[in-house]
């Protein structure tokens, strides 16, 4: 057999035909076909647990009921891909902000515009 037509395994380093390596992701990662089905079985368990267990449900931090993921907003700076909280809790939450933040600027334009009336009133 033509020595071109045989590759290394990147993985296990055998020796084997290129007819029979798997091309993984890139073309410059040759595996060989039990190398690659190791690696996608590897890989395929790993995101089963974390869908059946991280994602599928969740604890809200907030009301801690435990609640489908698709009840959470999805945020992808988190571990599990979801808020910490339920978007029941998160919209209250979003509305107490926008409540608080509302007083704010009225409190500040009042003592903007008392700020004003001395002034003014003082001249
Ligand atoms: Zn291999
Ligand atoms: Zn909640």
């Amino acid at each position: 057999m033509n020595q071109e037509d045989m590759k290394h395994c990147n993985n296990c380093g055998k020796l084997i035909s290129i007819n029979d390596l798997y091309n993984y992701k890139s073309k410059d990662v040759l595996w060989c076909e039990t190398c690659a089905n190791n690696q996608y079985n590897n890989w395929k368990a790993q995101n089963v647990i974390e869908e059946t267990i991280e994602i599928k449900e969740k604890r809200c931090s907030i009301c801690k009921h435990v609640k489908p993921a698709k009840e959470f907003y999805k945020d992808r700076t988190s571990r599990t891909g979801l808020q910490s909280c339920c978007k029941n809790c998160s919209n209250k939450k979003v509305m107490m902000w926008r409540k608080q933040n509302i007083k704010h600027t009225r409190e500040y334009a009042k003592n903007w515009q008392r700020v004003k009336r001395q002034s003014t009133a003082s001249t």
